[in-house]
């Protein structure tokens, strides 16, 4: 590989490196992004900030991760989002145990 071959190769890689380290930044922005009640798929599951069901909340759902005690935790049937550990939607389990 000849000096200028290497040049262009080094300056070729680091755009590839800058590309991956900002779209890992653009995935961990969507991952923190809330769920809005009007959003379309929030509609179809009738999804509400808080429960109008007592004691069905999303933090006692079967679909519910990240900690407990947070405000907003991630929820399976919402891929990537956060949902608000006191709303509910019309899918909601309750949580075994
Ligand atoms: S599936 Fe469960 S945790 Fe997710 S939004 Fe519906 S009630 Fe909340």
């Amino acid at each position: 590989m000849s000096h200028a071959d290497r040049r262009k190769f080094l300056k070729m890689s680091g755009g590839a490196l800058i590309g991956l380290t900002f779209s890992g930044v653009a995935l961990r922005a969507n991952a923190q992004e809330k769920v809005s009640p009007s959003d379309a798929d929030a509609k179809a599951l009738e999804y509400a900030e808080k429960s109008p069901v007592e004691g069905s909340t999303c933090s006692n759902c079967m679909y519910i991760d990240g900690a407990e005690g947070d405000a907003y935790r991630p929820c399976k049937a919402f891929a990537g989002r956060l949902v608000n550990s006191n709303g509910y939607c019309k899918i909601w389990v309750k949580l075994p145990g």
